[in-house]
């Protein structure tokens, strides 16, 4: 039987419909959730993340303000910005879009965000706090895979986790929520010895590397769940002829006519398609559940700050 598909969107649709009564019941004590999103330079791809993210805002009542700087922006006006953010009292969460000029330090910046603002959990403040197994703001993409892992009811207590990767921002975090989860966990990276024997081993597998298809199909543990996390444009056809096969590949190819690139996981998806139990699909599988993740915390935040724990998300 193929892998069951591990889709994002109903996923994302329920942590909104969460967020959304709590902004009405928050309203209600007079407080209204705000998050700020500083954009500089003209990223097209920045862009277009900060709109939809300004856009989820308007759609759950929550309130929102787009700062958007000139390449040319100085470290000492960005971080003039992000203090005044910091003291403002309508916003309770920060969001620093990156990548950043060359001449702007991203953790310069990164860690002059208030932790109690800093709805990214990217402060040294708030990855303490998640080591610490204490109630913070969690790096938004792991955070989803939880909250996706637990939608569709796939146990995670005991099982093998394999996290490959080990970014600030998916890899150690994930690790640290399977973690508190009671799965036991081994992260991998690219000094990893025999990455292949791991991986088979993994009851659940994460693949958070940013490389199209490193985990092959016979890696896969069969009957293993797989998250994969990757989003790789990839524009040569030849590439996507090793990876996919059938109506796959050539659905594919279209869309590299069509479009110029196709957005391809880590995960050889056939394999995991054939060998694992469940399969979360590139595009539509993690993907759509950032920015949920992003409205979560925002909100939370705004609890957090006000010490709200009755009702809180
Ligand atoms: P990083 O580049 O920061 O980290 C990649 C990790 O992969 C590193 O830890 C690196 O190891 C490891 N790695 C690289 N090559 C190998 C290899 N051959 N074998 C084993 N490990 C390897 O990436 P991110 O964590 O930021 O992102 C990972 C992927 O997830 C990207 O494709 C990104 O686009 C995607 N992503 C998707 C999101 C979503 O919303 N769906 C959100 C965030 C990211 P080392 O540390 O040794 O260099």
């Amino acid at each position: 039987m193929p892998a069951k598909l591990l889709t994002g969107a109903p996923v994302a649709e329920n942590i909104k419909s969460d967020v959304r009564l709590r902004v009405e019941s928050l309203a209600l004590e007079g407080i209204r959730p705000g998050l700020a999103a500083v954009l500089v330079g003209d990223d097209p791809a920045s862009h277009v993340y900060v709109s939809s993210k300004v856009k989820a805002c308007e759609e759950l009542g929550l309130y929102s303000e787009k700062h958007l700087l000139p390449a040319t922006t100085s470290v000492e006006e960005l971080l003039d910005l992000v203090q005044s953010l910091n003291s403002n009292e309508f916003i309770d969460g920060i969001l620093v879009q990156i990548p950043l000029p060359p001449q702007i330090h991203a953790r310069t910046i990164l860690d002059a965000v208030s932790p109690d603002k800093d709805v990214d959990g990217f402060s040294p403040v708030n990855v303490g706090r998640l080591v610490a197994g204490r109630d913070t703001l969690v790096s938004c993409t792991p955070a989803g895979i939880i909250e996706l892992l637990d939608f569709y009811s796939i146990p995670i207590t005991g099982k093998h986790a394999v996290v490959v990767g080990r970014s600030d921002i998916v890899g150690k975090p994930m690790a640290l929520l399977l973690l508190h989860r009671s799965a036991t966990v081994t992260i991998c990276h690219s000094k990893t010895h025999d990455l292949a024997a791991i991986v088979q081993d993994a009851d659940i597998l994460v693949a958070a590397i940013g490389k199209p298809g490193l985990i092959r199909s016979e890696m896969i543990r069969p009957k293993g769940v797989v998250i994969d996390v990757g989003v790789n444009r990839v524009s040569d056809k030849a590439e996507i002829e090793r990876l996919f096969q059938g109506d796959e590949r050539k659905r594919r190819l279209d869309v590299i006519d069509r479009r110029g690139f196709t957005l391809v996981g880590d995960v050889e998806s056939e394999g995991a398609l054939d060998r694992a139990s469940a399969y979360t699909p590139v595009p539509g599988g993690v993907g759509p559940l950032t920015i949920a993740m992003l409205m979560k915390n925002t909100v939370r935040a705004a609890q957090l700050r006000r010490k709200i724990s009755k009702g809180a998300l």
